[in-house]
């Protein structure tokens, strides 16, 4: 799958793409800006590619050679909505992914989630907050939503803490960025393991939850900043 496509000279790009075999990829297609290229109308993000390219150890850019479509997301294409939400995931596997490591598992959880945003489905960002506390969990980060950091108490209303990275009850915090439905919520979506979620909720609840998700991110995970299709997002759709 390609996670960002930058030109490269007059005619060329440089991809960078997720394998399931070597993780996060960059991959030169020559020539793939002409017209009449091989590569025309098939290099495009949010589907799924069987790409084909020259690998030599002591280039940090590989060669593409073939590319071919396996698998359209017609749907999502088709909906703004729907594409944001797959393009803030492919942000995220970008910034998150491992180079050169076998990544099977987040791969196909990725595509999963592409798989399930292609099918109708009203509340699209629901999705977005399953498959990135789900891709937390993957990461090794899964936060910790039912106890306080410091007294251990069960959390009702929290405060997530950007200068220790942990979650604390309101009355430790003295404060509280997570309400208690927000919370709720968290807590379902990261334990379910059913793919239908599209229940409604509403507006305050989902985006305390995307800033939260956000702050956590960027606290845990080095390579991690603010996702400028995530503020896209938040422009068009709240
Ligand atoms: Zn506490």
């Amino acid at each position: 799958m390609i996670l960002r496509k930058i030109p490269h000279s007059e005619t060329s790009e440089i991809l960078n793409v997720i394998s399931p075999d070597f993780g996060k990829l960059a991959l030169i297609a020559k020539g793939s800006r002409r017209q009449k290229s091989q590569f025309a109308g098939i290099l495009i993000p949010l589907q799924l590619l069987q790409l084909d390219y020259y690998h030599k150890s002591t280039r940090s850019i590989q060669n593409l050679k073939e590319a071919s479509i396996t698998e359209r997301f017609q749907n999502i294409q088709n909906d703004l909505e729907h594409s944001t939400i797959a393009t803030i995931m492919t942000e995220i596997t970008l910034k998150t992914a491992q180079e050169n490591t076998e990544t099977k598992d987040k791969f196909s959880f990725l595509v999963n989630a592409f798989r399930h945003l292609n099918k109708p489905c009203k509340y699209p960002t629901n999705a977005l907050i399953r498959f990135w506390l789900r891709w937390l969990d993957l990461a090794g980060y899964r936060p910790n939503f039912s106890a306080c950091e410091h007294c251990k108490n069960q959390l009702s209303r929290a405060n997530f803490s950007t200068q220790t990275g942990d979650i604390y009850c309101h009355r430790c915090a003295n404060k509280s960025n997570i309400s208690e439905n927000t919370l709720a919520v968290l807590r379902d979506f990261q334990n379910t393991k059913t793919d239908n979620i599209d229940a409604q909720i509403n507006k305050k609840i989902s985006k305390e939850g995307l800033v939260f998700l956000t702050q956590f991110s960027k606290f845990h995970i080095e390579t991690m900043s603010n996702l400028k299709s995530l503020i896209i997002y938040n422009r068009m759709f709240s």
